[in-house]
């Protein structure tokens, strides 16, 4: 018996349904606000990664599924979507279709990590680029849309922590100080922070091991280091989301996973324990040197990306809606198919019968067994007779000798 790979996992019809609710959410939403959706390849070039997420990121270093192919080209599956998503914008050209560029995308991401609660190798998720605009009020647009999401599927418990970077001349001052700080204590911190602080000393702030976070309690403050610039975006930034009464909390340490980041970065958090250890929802924020980085031209750019299988864990199935479900119990299936498609086509009902020609006391017990709603009696009596009968399973009311009229009323109803 060949299982499923470690950290993957099937998802089975009861999950499927919440996965379709918050993707038929999330795209009704971002429509919204003018976002279109993007498809990009599920595997890339290595140096795309390498280039985006930056080779002294947990992710290039720890966590990416790398591959050669049969040329032996470098490929890799995508551990975030950002990337793809610049790539294309820049492949494709599409900063002449008219800035700021707008995308959303949705799907799956591979990331070599342990596996727990909320926490998997092959995941899903789904985010908002926006491109092309070095606006705060986009900055606002996009954490609208984030909340707005969540709002719709009616989470709460949640939290928007957010920071700021600043630009690139407030932190490089910082990344001075902070590095001192931490080379002050560099025998006390965890190997991974070792080489962070080395590389890339702000994401020393981003690390999960509670010892190390307690030590950068102490360490400097982003905030005094910012510039004008960088002051006066962050106050547009906090007056738009109190405008939007969008409540949030300042937080220094935040910084986020990924390399690119300037400006505005934020996360969004719950405090349910069904997620365990993993309480960010949502993260994202403001990549202005990415596309250069990338060979296109200068495009200031924000965005974000959610988890779907921590969002899926945090509704919970006992969210969606029933559906009504209704059963034709006939002794003649393609009567039945007949009958079926008319019913679904012009009630827009989900409905379904029996393939075998079983016993109608067999049929009746399926229909039971698998909690439909109301079964349809379509028997040869009735057909000769041109009327169905009707039970309605919940309620045990029963209806002979309907006309189709009739009949599409009580099954409606
Ligand atoms: P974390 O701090 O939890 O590792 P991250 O900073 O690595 O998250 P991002 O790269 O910002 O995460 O991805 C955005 C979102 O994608 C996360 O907030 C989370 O909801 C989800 N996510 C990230 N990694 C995983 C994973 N391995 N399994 C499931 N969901 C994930
Ligand atoms: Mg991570």
């Amino acid at each position: 018996m060949i299982n499923a790979p470690r950290g993957t996992q099937d998802i089975l019809s009861a999950q499927s349904k919440l996965w379709s609710l918050i993707e038929k959410t999330a795209e009704k939403v971002f429509a919204q606000a003018g976002f279109n959706e993007i498809r990009t390849p599920i595997f890339e070039d290595t140096n795309l990664f390498l280039r985006a997420v930056g080779e002294a990121s947990d992710i290039v270093n720890k966590e990416m599924y790398t591959f050669l192919d049969k040329s032996e080209r470098s490929l890799t599956l995508r551990p975030e979507g950002t990337a793809g998503v610049v790539r294309a914008f820049i492949e494709n050209h599409l900063e002449h279709t008219g800035k700021p560029i707008k995308l959303w995308y949705r799907g799956p991401m591979f990331r070599y990590e342990r596996p727990q609660t909320g926490r998997y190798r092959q995941f899903h998720q789904i985010g908002l680029e926006a491109i092309g605009s070095a606006s705060p009020h986009i900055d606002l647009e996009v954490i609208n849309s984030g909340m707005q999401l969540l709002d719709s599927l009616k989470l709460t418990n949640l939290t928007l922590y957010i920071n700021s970077l600043g630009n690139k001349n407030s932190r490089t001052n910082y990344i001075n100080a902070l590095q001192q700080f931490l080379f002050a204590i560099k025998d006390k911190v965890c190997d991974d922070c070792k080489r962070r602080m080395e590389v890339n000393p702000l994401r020393c702030l981003d690390c999960k091991v509670e010892h190390d976070q307690n030590l950068y309690k102490q360490a400097p403050k982003i905030h005094e280091f910012y510039d004008e610039e960088s002051k006066n975006i962050f106050e547009i930034i906090k007056s738009g989301l109190e405008k939007l009464s969008i409540k949030y909390h300042v937080d220094e340490n935040l910084v986020r996973g990924l390399d690119y980041y300037d400006h505005c970065v934020f996360e969004i958090k719950c405090d349910s324990d069904v997620l365990g250890a993993q309480s960010t929802v949502l993260g994202g924020g403001r990549y202005d040197k990415l596309i250069e980085d990338l060979g296109g031209n200068p495009n200031p750019a924000v965005g974000f990306a959610l988890g779907l299988e921590r969002l899926a864990l945090l509704i919970g199935e006992n969210q969606l809606a029933e559906e009504k479900k209704t059963f034709i119990i006939s002794d003649d299936s393609s009567e039945a198919l007949l009958l079926a498609k008319k019913l679904r086509n012009e009630l827009d009902l989900n409905v379904e019968f029996d393939y075998e020609n079983s016993k109608f006391k067999k049929q009746l017990e399926k229909a039971l067994k698998r909690n439909f709603d109301q079964v349809i009696f379509f028997l040869e009596s009735e057909r000769q007779a041109g009327t169905f009968g009707l039970k309605k399973l919940k309620s045990n009311q029963e209806f002979k000798e309907l006309d189709f009229k009739r009949l599409c009323e009580l099954l409606l109803e």
